[in-house]
């Protein structure tokens, strides 16, 4: 990295969602600019942005606009083209993180290998090309699994779970016969995930690991502290840490971990980007996970993670976020809404952290 960026400079933003908006909100009180790169009108983050490029992420024109017009590129989601991706990497101006992190967690094959291949456990899995490969798959895998698309997978969609009496064949026609994996079903007693960041040179800094609870797929709650043991704690900072370095990364990274009953973890999902599971951290730290991100891609030192207090962060899904005007009334709440204007079953249209007042 070279020196840091001075206040006044811009970065841009491929993606227009909360997290965009929230990278965008933290990159202002550093005195950064921001350009959002989007093709949704009135997105998240454009509402609170300095610029919006409304154009499509693989819109060549526009990328070199964005390119032009910014110091440092930036992404907040790991669904970025990977064209485009490495159009910015050879552009005028760095990419953080790396392309590499998108092609290695844009498909859940390349992503387990990659895991496997630095020494980091993962569930089981078998790749699944063809009908007869998922039947052998998941009698491999004792007859239990989750068969999972291979890519453009979230928030458990792309997504069925198989048990011994199911014909995974079927399964994996009505996940749309595209290139899939069978991962062994996990029996794990938690998942928590560590939100790490890494500079330009070198410099490591990991938030305590939350603990999370999904319901179908989409994360719910993160808890602070997490009541896993130290140990394992420690593993999954370790684990985290690692694959930043293996990455030769630079920014905020969210890692997703299966908690085993003794205390061991494997690695369920990497996220290249900032994460929900660390919003709690703009309730809870001097320095959240979107200043960490702005700080890191802009050369500026690191900053704490130390967590001033116990919270619990929540998401407001769907009609959830009718309960607004109640929280606002309980006092240690602390409440973030994206601006989306409609309420569908499933969106993400806020989340909350409620601090436990000490
Ligand atoms: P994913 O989209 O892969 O992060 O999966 C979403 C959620 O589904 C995870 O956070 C787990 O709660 C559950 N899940 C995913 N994969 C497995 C697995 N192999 N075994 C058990 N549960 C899983």
């Amino acid at each position: 990295m070279n020196s840091p960026l001075a206040s006044g400079a811009t970065i841009g933003i491929v993606g227009g969602g909360q997290l965009g908006r929230m990278l965008a909100m933290a990159a202002a009180r550093l005195g950064f600019r921001t350009i959002v790169l989007e093709p949704q009108a009135d997105c998240p983050a454009a509402q609170v942005a300095n610029a919006h490029i409304a154009a499509a992420y693989d819109d060549v024109d526009a990328l070199a606009e964005l390119a032009r017009r910014c110091d440092v590129v930036t992404y907040e989601f790991e669904n970025v083209p990977i064209d485009a991706a490495a159009s910015l990497a050879n552009g005028p101006v760095p990419l953080h993180p790396p392309a590499r992190a998108l092609e290695v967690s844009q498909d859940r094959l390349t992503e387990k290998t990659f895991l496997n291949g630095i020494g980091i456990a993962t569930a089981g899995f078998r790749p699944v090309d063809g009908e007869a490969e998922a039947r052998a798959a998941l009698q491999a895998l004792g007859g239990a699994g989750i068969l999972k698309t291979r890519r453009l997978g979230y928030d458990g969609k792309g997504q069925a779970r198989l048990s011994p009496d199911e014909d995974a064949a079927v399964a994996f026609r009505q996940l749309g016969g595209v290139p899939a994996i069978l991962e062994a079903l996990v029996d794990f007693h938690c998942e928590i995930s560590v939100v790490a960041a890494r500079d330009g040179k070198g410099n490591l800094a990991a938030f305590e690991p939350a603990r999370n609870v999904h319901r179908d797929g989409i994360l719910r709650v993160s808890s602070l502290p997490s009541g896993v043991a130290l140990a394992t704690e420690d593993m999954a900072r370790a684990a985290a840490f690692r694959i930043l370095e293996a990455l030769d990364y630079v920014g905020v990274m969210g890692v997703e971990f299966f908690v085993m009953r003794d205390g061991a973890v494997l690695v369920n999902e990497i996220a290249p980007r900032v994460h929900n599971s660390g919003h709690w951290t703009e309730a809870a730290c001097a320095v959240n996970q979107f200043e960490q991100h702005v700080r890191a891609i802009c050369g500026l030192p690191l900053g704490s993670t130390a967590r001033h207090s116990d919270c619990v962060m929540e998401n407001l899904i769907g009609d959830d976020v009718a309960r607004c005007a109640e929280l606002l009334g309980e006092p240690g709440v602390v409440l973030h809404l994206y601006g989306k204007a409609e309420a569908r079953p499933g969106r993400k249209m806020g989340h909350f952290t409620r601090l436990a007042v000490r």
